[in-house]
């Protein structure tokens, strides 16, 4: 049985990820300092013999033993990431010496959730693994983009250097049920504004555009990589190549939510990615991983998890 090691496991992605590692059988142990995850995603586990919850900060070091590590800690969402930037450049940086250390004493292997913000506003489209991207390095989601690329510097340092065995993935904006309806980001945000019946905020003219991933489909690729073998260290995206402009998500959630609200215009924020979507032929050639569930099916699904949330 593997022994492995969840930071950020009390988030979105970080719950159904320990969700899926316990039907496998593995042994959770599950650490987060409940910056933007909560207990509530993970309470339905609290009682079971193979999973242990930690409140820990991953910037402090940690000393356990484990033999699989998934680094998941920081917060994702423009919102959350940019009301204390600070922190999150310390999260993303200190946070991958911390882990990469604790890898290296004990010879685990490591996953590190990137991000395709490494490719900022990209002048290439779709985006390869290849593209080095085009960040402002001061801007106001430098301390996410940056910091996330500087912990993609950390992993393949201490791979070339110290042998520490590692994946890096690059995820593509993912959604489902779990994410927090304040969380911020556009698909909780049209949701949640939907079923209130309060305007849609559209920022810019919702001509940008994203490329959405239900999370089941994300959460069987992270699991495939991680059981890859060793010389596929990444980066590899990850993400459903289907486009979609921020017009046509508000649409889609107003017909699916039967909801009459209006869409509103505001400010675009400062670099804002005008345009997103993977090239993931290297996922697809590497682990045979292709998404399947569409966006219609996964909002679906988010919606009815809403519901039951916004009671
Ligand atoms: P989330 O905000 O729901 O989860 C992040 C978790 O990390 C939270 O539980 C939070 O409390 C915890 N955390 C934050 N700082 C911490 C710290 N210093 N120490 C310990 N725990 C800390 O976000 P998510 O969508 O689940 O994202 C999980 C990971 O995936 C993040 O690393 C994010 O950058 C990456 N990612 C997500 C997406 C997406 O679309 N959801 C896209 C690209 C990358
Ligand atoms: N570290 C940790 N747990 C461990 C081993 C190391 O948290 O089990 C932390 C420790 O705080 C250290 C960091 O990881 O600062 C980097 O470790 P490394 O061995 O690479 O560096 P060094 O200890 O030599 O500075
Ligand atoms: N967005 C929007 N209204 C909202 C929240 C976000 O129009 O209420 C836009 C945002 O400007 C961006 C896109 O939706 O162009 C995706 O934003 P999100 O914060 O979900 O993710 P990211 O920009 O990090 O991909």
């Amino acid at each position: 049985m593997d022994k492995i090691l969840v930071t950020g496991g009390a988030g979105f992605l970080g719950s159904h990820l320990c969700d899926h590692l316990i039907e496998r059988g593995d042994d959770i142990l599950c650490v987060d300092n409940f910056y933007t995850g909560s207990k509530r995603n993970v309470s339905h586990l609290f009682n079971h013999p193979h999973f242990e919850m930690m409140r820990h900060d991953v910037t402090f070091p940690l000393y356990i033993e484990v033999n699989k590590i998934f680094n998941l800690a920081c917060p994702a969402s423009p919102v959350h990431y940019q009301h204390d930037p600070v922190q999150t450049t310390k999260t993303s940086v200190h946070g991958a010496i911390n882990m990469l250390g604790l890898a290296k004493r004990v010879k685990a292997r490591i996953l590190q959730a990137s991000t395709s913000e490494v490719y900022g506003d990209p002048d290439v489209h779709p985006q390869p693994e290849e593209y080095w991207g085009r960040v402002n390095p001061i801007g106001i989601r430098s301390c996410y983009d940056e910091g996330k690329r500087c912990a993609e510097t950390l992993f393949f340092d201490y791979h070339r250097q110290h042998k520490v065995d590692i994946k890096v993935i690059r995820i593509f904006n993912t959604y489902g049920p779990r994410m927090h309806p304040n969380d911020g980001r556009v698909v909780s945000n049209f949701i949640v504004q939907a079923l209130r019946g309060e305007e849609i905020t559209m920022f810019g003219d919702g001509q940008q555009t994203r490329s959405f991933c239900y999370v089941d489909d994300l959460i069987e690729a992270m699991l495939r990589m991680m059981d890859s073998p060793a010389d596929f260290t990444g980066p590899v995206n990850v993400g459903n190549p289907s486009e979609f402009t921020m017009l046509q998500l508000a649409e889609t959630v107003l017909k699916l939510t039967g909801s009459t609200s209006k869409i509103v215009y505001k400010p675009l924020p400062q670099d804002d990615p005008r345009q997103r979507k993977p090239d993931i032929s290297l996922v697809q050639a590497k682990l045979n991983w292709t998404p399947r569930v569409s966006l219609e099916d996964g909002l679906k699904e988010t919606i009815a998890y809403f519901k039951t949330v916004l009671v």
